[in-house]
């Protein structure tokens, strides 16, 4: 890799993100906003909006939150136009920089262009590299701004003649919306491993993450963009086109089903919520509890498959503890002592709940370890008798490259422990996950995974990576590349 860019690489991660675009609307901007509210999980730390008025583009971009930046009319104001797409960014620590906040725009031959993207690119540090031997000088460290460089090096005049082209050089697992002077743009990846929806307002289409965000404006489902599908958004409404050359199956992310995604979200026409119950009844048919006194889900992506194993066993499901909504997930703080200290701040046990019982707890994901910690040793100070926890997802082994924010190998508890010594670290009674087979039937695969075939990306638990790993580092969440694969 060429030496000068090592500086940028540290930063340039791209991580879980949500996009939103409305085209053919009065009020784009303020719609755009709403969405970018609702799909504020997928991104805390930075936000932004790209508005076109049929002469100009406008632009904000910020750091912080969606309300805390795109709830002031002056705002909304300075992004007149009828059609606007949006970002929220969760970035990694290296990459919280106003340069790297998305929507990306830059003025091409054709005219201006927007660019929002959720995901992970995996072969832009090669790219980049030959980009910037051919003269390309990037403003940011994002992998979206390979693709604006791609399209720029070309002479066609046509936007998606340029985009095809940039697509076909790409790799990863990405969604996109774009904005040019006619049309907005919608796709994903050749394997959809990440979701859009395409959606209807007052005769405006809507591009979005999940359908949270059409809710919250009351737009309707049209359908899921599919995997490797273009819809190309303008006056004459919405086209459909296959800019990859490749055929592959599909492969969509399915711990946005485990975690990701919000429970009121419909993805690929399955309600979240519904599946992640359904993961927690497959949990209790394969890892149940003997002597259990009451299910705890730990809040809030615990509750969901908490109910199913409560449902399925026949156990009470209690609230036993209690989440204090004003702290921001744990998960994002950079430093391990802040993390054990935010945790402490955003759990507490419903001791009337816990005292003098057998707690099974039941949460999503055990990445680190730092929560569950931290849980087990808060239930017995409350005084139950034992602590039992159960995994809606199967461990953690491998990180992942498509576009969710994981660290790396060395950190995830699972990639070098078994279960029994995770069992001993968080000091549980008992520890049992989800089998993968159990989550592909919970996805009403009723065979489980079939490993030729495996329909779901599912790396993070098996380590089968749907799309080649060209870079080939493993990175910690930070963005620094620890090792090569
Ligand atoms: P840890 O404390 O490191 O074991 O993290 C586990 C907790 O983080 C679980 O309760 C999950 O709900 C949550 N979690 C899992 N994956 C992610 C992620 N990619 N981003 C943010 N939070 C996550």
């Amino acid at each position: 890799m060429n030496n000068n860019m090592d500086d940028m690489d540290t930063d340039k991660f791209h991580d879980e993100c949500g996009v939103f675009g409305v085209y053919n609307h009065d009020s784009a901007a303020a719609l755009v906003a709403l969405g970018l509210h609702a799909l504020q999980h997928r991104g805390q730390d930075a936000c932004g909006i790209v508005t076109y008025d049929g002469i100009r583009f406008h632009s904000k971009r910020a750091l912080g939150l969606v309300d805390q930046t795109f709830s002031k009319k002056d705002i909304i104001g300075n992004l007149p136009g009828r059609a606007g797409i949006g970002h929220n960014r969760y970035a990694t620590s290296g990459g919280a920089e106003l340069r790297n906040v998305q929507p990306l725009y830059a003025d091409l031959a054709f005219g201006g262009f927007a660019l929002a993207h959720n995901g992970n690119l995996t072969n832009v540090n090669k790219l980049r590299t030959e980009l910037v031997e051919d003269g390309a000088i990037f403003q940011s460290s994002s992998d979206t701004e390979t693709v604006i460089h791609l399209m720029a090096t070309q002479k066609g005049q046509r936007v998606v003649d340029r985009l095809t082209y940039a697509l076909q050089h790409i790799k990863g697992g990405y969604s996109l919306i774009a904005l040019a002077e006619d049309k907005m743009i919608g796709l994903r990846d050749p394997h959809g491993i990440r979701p859009l929806l395409l959606g209807k307002f007052e005769g405006a289409y809507i591009l979005a993450s999940e359908t949270c965000a059409f809710d919250i404006i009351g737009a309707t489902l049209v359908r899921d963009i599919e995997p490797g599908e273009m819809v190309i958004i303008s006056e004459e409404g919405v086209q459909s086109m296959r800019p990859f050359a490749e055929k592959v199956g599909s492969r969509f992310c399915v711990f946005e089903y485990v975690y990701f995604a919000r429970p009121d979200s419909i993805l690929e026409g399955h309600s979240v919520y519904e599946k992640r119950k359904q993961i927690g009844v497959e949990l209790a048919k394969e890892a149940p509890c003997e002597d259990a006194d009451v299910i705890v889900p730990v809040p809030d992506g615990g509750v969901p498959s908490a109910i199913g194993y409560a449902q399925q066993s026949g156990v009470p499901f209690e609230l036993g503890i209690i989440r204090n909504h004003y702290v921001g997930r744990t998960f994002i703080e950079p430093e391990q002592k802040i993390r054990n200290l935010g945790v402490r701040l955003k759990h507490n046990a419903n001791r009337e709940m816990i005292e003098g019982k057998n707690v099974v707890l039941v949460d999503d994901s055990i990445v680190r370890g730092t929560t569950s910690r931290k849980i087990v040793e808060m239930m017995r100070s409350a005084g139950a008798k034992s602590v039992h926890m159960r995994v809606s997802s199967p461990p953690t082994k491998y990180p992942c490259f498509y576009g969710v924010n994981t660290p790396s190998e060395d950190e995830l508890l699972a990639h070098n422990s078994s279960v029994e010594e995770i069992g001993k670290l968080i000091g549980v009674d008992s520890l049992a996950y989800v089998s993968l087979d159990g989550l592909y039937r919970a996805m009403n695969i009723e065979s489980g995974r079939d490993a030729q075939n495996p329909v779901y990306c599912d790396a993070c638990f098996s380590g089968d990576y749907a799309v080649e790993l060209v870079d080939r580092e493993i990175r910690n969440c930070a963005g620094n590349i620890l090792k090569a694969v």
